[in-house]
């Protein structure tokens, strides 16, 4: 059992015991840099950006977004008796913020990349994380031709909105691949759409001076059956083995959301990638005996500050409750797939300003039951 129930920097030192002790490890060289830069800051460990507190919060300047409380840049705890990595590039969701950007993972096996959706800035989270990752050179993974497969968990803009850069920035850079997408019905009309809209681009790279090969600048979908919960493999190669499996994270015409089950082959690992949605069936099943599931959080403590929802708390419980996971919810998921580690990324951490902690949500998911659970950051390893 972990607990860090306190919110100083302390709690980095439990840290690296449970992980030494469930088989994540952190980085200590990273770690101990950023510990000695916020120490030069103020109590709040404020960052060296420009900031003014905004007069009142909205939307806009919730206080996740605000450039205080970030104790550590990316961190390297990825199991080294293990070759294959996650990489979280982008943990933020909806909500702009700077310090976060929008939903896109990584899994990497054999130095070969796979994407697990495609939120806003992936290509510069992408950037920083080559730039801030002491763990793996990542220029060596991700090498122009290699930004080929993506994984799509569901259809809501913030994980599918980076999808123009995706299939048409690398051919910029000479890139010969086109791309390979798996997602929910939907994605092909939504490719379609993209390729259609974005004429203009396309053409000018290829029959202006730039004389860019039309190769690398499409792609093909790969949608996944809709009548079954559970679709079987959908994708296998020498690295890794892919599974789908129906989560609930569905509202109207968002009927189709998946979590996806990678077993990679060099190492055995089980990692699991949640998308959005709660306590489900098929989550479960994605994520049953896994080393790892990525998956959201939502808080329960703080939901009254949500800046959207509803008016009342009783109206928020109900919106955002039937969208996304409360601790309890997690706890049981936990319980029910016997799933080791939980990397939480998508936070909805609430929490009101006079008390804001980066790390509030971990500790509530921590105070609930969830065990061995990390908050990740954009650009760590796992
Ligand atoms: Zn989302
Ligand atoms: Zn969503």
């Amino acid at each position: 059992m972990c607990f860090y129930s306190n919110k100083n920097f302390l709690l980095s030192v439990s840290l690296v015991f449970c992980i030494l002790g469930i088989g994540l490890i952190s980085n200590a060289d990273v770690y101990t840099d950023n510990l000695a830069k916020g120490a030069k800051t103020t109590k709040k460990n404020y960052m060296n950006d420009p900031f003014v507190r905004p007069a009142k919060v909205n939307w806009l300047v919730q206080p996740e977004t605000w450039p205080i409380d970030f104790n550590r840049g990316p961190l390297d705890r990825s199991p080294k008796n293990k070759s294959s990595k996650i990489l979280t590039m982008g943990t933020g969701d909806p909500t702009p913020n700077t310090y976060r950007f929008g939903p896109a993972m990584a899994i990497i096996v054999n130095n070969y990349p796979y994407f697990i959706d495609c939120g806003e800035g992936w290509f510069r989270a992408l950037n920083r994380s080559a730039l801030t990752q002491k763990g793996m050179d990542l220029t060596q993974v991700f090498k122009l031709n290699n930004l080929k497969y993506l994984f799509i968990t569901h259809l809501h803009e913030d994980h599918t909105v980076g999808l123009p850069s995706f299939i048409l920035s690398p051919y910029k850079y000479g890139s010969t691949t086109n791309k390979v997408i798996f997602g929910p019905v939907g994605s092909e009309n939504l490719v379609d759409c993209i390729i259609k809209g974005w004429q203009v681009d396309r053409q000018v790279a290829t029959q202006g001076p730039m004389h860019a090969t039309p190769e690398g600048n499409s792609a093909v979908v790969g949608e996944i059956n809709p009548h079954t919960e559970f679709s079987g493999p959908i994708f296998e190669d020498a690295n890794v083995k892919v599974e789908a499996f129906r989560t609930d994270h569905a509202h109207g015409a968002l009927r189709y959301t998946y979590a996806y089950r990678f077993t990679t082959k060099p190492d055995g690992r089980i990692i699991a990638f949640g998308g959005d949605g709660h306590h489900s069936k098929g989550l479960v099943e994605a994520a049953k005996n896994a080393d790892v599931l990525v998956i959201e959080g939502c808080t329960w403590k703080n939901l009254k500050y949500a800046p959207w929802g509803g008016k009342t708390l009783k109206e928020k419980e109900k919106i955002i409750g039937a969208y996304h996971m409360f601790p309890k919810d997690l706890k049981k998921v936990q319980q029910d797939s016997g799933v080791k580690n939980i990397v939480m990324v998508h936070e909805q951490n609430y929490s009101p300003a006079d008390s804001y902690s980066r790390l509030g949500l971990l500790h509530e998911m921590q105070e609930a039951g969830v065990k061995n659970i990390y908050s990740a950051m954009d650009g760590d390893l796992y």
